[in-house]
């Protein structure tokens, strides 16, 4: 077998592996190591939004907005019920503001803060993202070309690690896979950043059976393959039934609405022209499980040319556009037979609720029904991405984050808040890289 010495092995070159490998990287005494499984087939954080939470940065405070680290961590677990764990939480939204600004500054990525994204669970606008509204896959291209200028770290494509190697409970390398045959890298430390279980049908039985049967919105290299691994060392995981879900999943399309939309009085409407829910109230993860239990899981968004405008400078209403996701009608009676629906029942359902404003036609309306983006269980870590096993101690040699490890949803994926994705897999690398550099 090829034998390959490295002092950081990161498994994954998606958000976490990245950042991680960039930071640690930041010391040129470090030989830094990424394998990824298939750029080709892509990582979650390319298809993601792009949408980076963040509490307290210099984009905020120019916007006139009052945030802090502290308000972001108290939200977040707030929504978790108090079950994530909470010195995590505090250290990823500490450290947000500092990564957001650093891809500002230091590379260059047009960042701003989104005035244009309120969402559920956020008491101030606190979502970052590049002034295009490009979505994720510009983002991570750009931190991969900052990789590749980087002299003392290696970007090996398709390489998907298969195992890790330890003695005596402590991990010194991993096994990938290449070119037909399998590399031994040896390595100080091994960072696991290759997501979750979500594309893996298996493991979606065995843990989130209570989803039902969800449409599946994220990519093909998310099949959990580090949970084995972690198990053979005696980690600890945690809260594998809870998912990112989705209950803005265009049917038929796959494409979502925006969870704008209802800040600027879209309305949810069931199969009989029933609001069943306070749309404002509601993050997109919650509302998934609320869809999964009506008639035909399904429900309608009803939106105007006003919300429109305001939400459709976005890659998620881009993509939904292009795809004929939604249809235009120009009063309430061509809504009603649209919805098949009495005309007077359709007007009732438009009435807004106190405070909100009214939707005037013509009405853009599509079916959306509720979808699993990424899991949300994994590796119990400690606030700089040690692996922890059930009595607390790290297994020694082995770091993890992002979807990896356990989210910030807490153990139901009614408590996953808009960002969190990204906040645990930038965040942790952040923390992992700087942690391995020595800052
Ligand atoms: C449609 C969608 C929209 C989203 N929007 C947002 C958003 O706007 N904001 C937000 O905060 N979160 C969002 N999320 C969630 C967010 O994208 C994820 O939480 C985040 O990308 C997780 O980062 P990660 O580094 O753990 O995984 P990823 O970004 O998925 O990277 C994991 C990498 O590991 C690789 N890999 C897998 N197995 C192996 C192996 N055996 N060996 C080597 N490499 C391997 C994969 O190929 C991949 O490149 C969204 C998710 C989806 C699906």
């Amino acid at each position: 077998m090829d034998e390959l010495e490295v002092d950081v092995a990161v498994v994954g070159g998606g958000a976490c592996g990245a950042m991680a490998a960039l930071r640690a990287s930041a010391d040129p005494a470090l030989v830094v190591g990424v394998f990824e499984k298939s750029t080709r087939e892509g990582c979650n954080a390319e298809i993601s939004s792009g949408s980076l939470a963040a509490g307290g940065t210099r984009f905020q405070r120019e916007a006139g907005i009052e945030d802090s680290p502290e308000l972001h961590a108290r939200e977040i677990l707030a929504a978790s019920g108090d079950l994530a764990n909470s010195e995590v939480v505090h250290a990823l939204c500490a450290a947000a503001p500092e990564y957001v600004e650093w891809l500002a500054d230091e590379l260059d990525y047009p960042m701003e803060i989104a005035g244009d994204l309120p969402r559920a669970g956020m008491s101030v606008t606190r979502l970052h993202t590049d002034t295009g509204r490009s979505g994720g896959r510009p983002l991570i291209q750009h931190l991969r070309a900052a990789l590749e200028e980087r002299d003392n770290v290696a970007f090996v494509d398709e390489a998907p690690a298969v195992r890790l190697t330890h003695t005596g409970g402590v991990v010194d390398g991993v096994v990938v896979a290449q070119n037909g045959g399998e590399l031994r890298v040896h390595a100080e430390t091994v960072v696991l950043a290759l997501d979750g279980f979500a594309g893996n049908p298996a493991l979606m039985k065995e843990h989130c059976a209570h989803l039902g049967d969800p449409f599946y919105g994220g990519v093909s290299t998310s099949t959990g393959d580090a949970l084995p691994w972690l198990s053979e060392v005696g980690a600890e995981l945690r809260h594998l039934g809870a998912c990112l879900r989705s209950g803005l999943v265009v049917v038929g399309h796959g494409t979502r609405v925006s969870p704008s939309l209802p800040f600027f009085g879209a309305v949810l409407v069931d199969l009989e022209g029933r609001r069943f829910v306070d749309e404002e109230a509601q993050g997109y993860s919650k509302l998934a499980g609320i869809l999964q239990h009506l008639p035909g899981q399904r429900a309608s968004m009803v939106w105007d040319d006003e919300a429109h405008a305001a939400t459709s400078d976005s890659e998620m209403m881009r993509e939904t556009t292009r795809a004929g996701g939604y249809r235009t009608h120009a009063d309430e009676r061509s809504l009603a037979e649209a919805l098949g629906l009495p005309e007077e029942t359709v007007r009732a359902a438009l009435q807004p609720h106190p405070g909100r404003r009214p939707l005037r036609a013509p009405y853009h309306h599509a079916w959306v029904t509720h979808g699993v983006l990424t899991t949300q269980g994994g590796a119990v870590i400690d606030t700089v991405g040690r692996v922890l096993r059930p009595d607390g101690t790290p297994v020694r040699g082995l770091r993890a984050g992002g979807g990896t490890a356990v989210g910030l949803a807490g153990p139901e994926s009614d408590g996953y808040v808009s960002g969190n994705g990204l906040l645990s897999a930038f965040g942790m690398g952040w923390l992992i890289g700087n942690d391995l550099a020595g800052r």
